[in-house]
């Protein structure tokens, strides 16, 4: 007889497609949660976890945080969707997001990063007048069309023509050049091939969707030059770098400032928010400024999504919460257990991240662009994360995925993830 978690599932897949809304939520086959609290998940099936995926790192501060969630049930009490007009809490979120993120002079809100990056993308063609966008093999920005080729792509099509889906137009695809992260010749060879055609080149500053490639300062500060040179613009995608690893992201760390900036995930700790930003003089090319790139979308700046966005960025600024301390502290005790383990049982592995993020590679030697993570060994880094989560501790099991502390971690769900690790870590020697 079916059990009702069976049951559930059966119905998932019989009235969604694969049984899940978003592809990478399962491998295999779909799993269902009930509940979520703190560093907390609990299944179907009442069983607990403990939560590093973190929603593709969207939940910042822990799962339903009474915070977010009062300050959203307030904002319920007041408005609903207007659809005219402007509301305090959109000014405020605009307001706060100029103070905390150096680029960001203006902004726009969208309902998703992808939506925030096809607007950047667009802007900086707008702006140029050229055609061409630059990203690097590794990076994901979202599932445009602009975007959508070249992220954890297999030995065989890294650096080829990898689309991500099919049904993307041939001219989008090859309207995007892919270079190499961290190799800054690999971006003037693109230069040089294609002179004054390239709009923009778009990074993610640190690419965690292929865990954790940890730039170089040098490149950076040589795109930042590079593309003032050449009159293209510098696009930081921060929907993963945002909030997380600092209240104004990566650029606030490494002191460089493109010309746009994308963010989303942490910003509304799973509410869904996100938006784009940058210069002024950018962001009034926008048609609700007068100019003739069109900004529309029905629940931009819905109260419920601004209300938890400026709740997260209130608790992650607040000196008496210290998030960002906290999470990098326990991020580096994920990081130093793991290598001890790692090394203590002889197992090739290269455990890195930046503050809250950690990441274990089954892989050695210098890790510097995408080419070098292809030495990965998948398997085992698969096994490794599908071992974890039947322990009782959710890393997702997909090739090059990070792992997030949030702030709801404690030490003692380090020490036991670092005492299930050392048990599955056991099992692969
Ligand atoms: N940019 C980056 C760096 C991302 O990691 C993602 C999603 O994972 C996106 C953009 C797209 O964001 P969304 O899933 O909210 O559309």
């Amino acid at each position: 007889m079916a059990t009702a978690t069976e049951d559930l599932l059966t119905q998932a897949r019989t009235f969604i497609p694969g049984g899940v809304n978003s592809a990478t939520r399962s491998i295999g086959s779909p799993t269902g949660f009930r509940t979520a609290k703190g560093s907390r998940l609990v299944d179907f099936d009442g069983r607990e976890y403990v939560d590093y995926h973190a929603a593709f790192g969207a939940i910042l501060l822990g799962h339903s945080d009474d915070r977010v969630n009062e300050a959203v049930t307030r904002s319920l009490g007041d408005l609903d969707l207007v659809g005219l007009g402007v509301t305090e809490l959109e000014i405020e979120v605009a307001r706060l997001t100029a103070e905390l993120i150096p680029s960001v002079e203006m902004s726009i809100t969208t309902m998703s990063g992808t939506e925030a990056t096809m607007q950047a993308v667009r802007l900086s063609r707008a702006v140029t007048g050229r055609k061409y966008l630059l990203k690097f093999q590794g990076c994901f920005h979202g599932w445009h069309d602009a975007v959508a080729r070249n992220v954890a792509s297999s030995a065989e099509k890294a650096y080829t023509r990898d689309p991500l889906s099919a049904g993307i137009l041939d001219d989008a695809l090859d309207s995007t050049l892919v270079a190499e992260f961290n190799d800054l010749d690999s971006v003037k060879e693109l230069f040089a091939a294609y002179p004054d055609q390239i709009a923009a080149v778009i990074l993610e500053p640190v690419p965690h969707n292929v865990g954790a490639l940890l730039p170089d300062q040098a490149f950076l500060e040589g795109l930042r030059e590079l593309t003032t040179a050449e009159g293209s613009l510098l696009i930081f995608d921060e929907v993963i770098t945002g909030f997380r690893h600092a209240p104004g992201g990566y650029q606030e760390l490494c002191g460089i400032t493109p010309d746009l900036t994308s963010y989303g995930k942490a910003m509304g700790n799973g509410f869904p928010v996100a938006g784009m930003g940058g210069r002024a003089d950018l962001m009034s090319r926008f048609s609700s400024a007068g100019g003739d790139v069109v900004l529309a979308g029905t629940f931009n700046g819905n109260p419920v999504s601004m209300a938890a966005a400026i709740e997260t960025m209130s608790v992650i600024t607040d000196p008496d919460v210290g998030f960002h301390a906290h999470t990098a502290r326990l991020g580096q005790r994920m990081r130093d257990g793991l290598t001890e383990i790692t090394e203590r049982r002889g197992i090739t592995a290269t455990v890195t991240g930046l503050g809250s993020v950690f990441i274990c590679y089954f892989m050695d030697g210098e890790i510097k662009g995408y080419r070098d993570l292809l030495r990965n060994d998948d398997t085992a880094y698969a096994t490794f994360h599908r071992r974890m989560t039947d322990a009782g501790f959710v890393m997702y099991p997909m090739t090059l995925k990070r792992n997030h502390v949030s702030g709801a971690h404690t030490d003692d769900d380090i020490d036991r993830t670092l005492e299930a690790a050392d048990t599955v870590l056991a099992g692969m020697q």
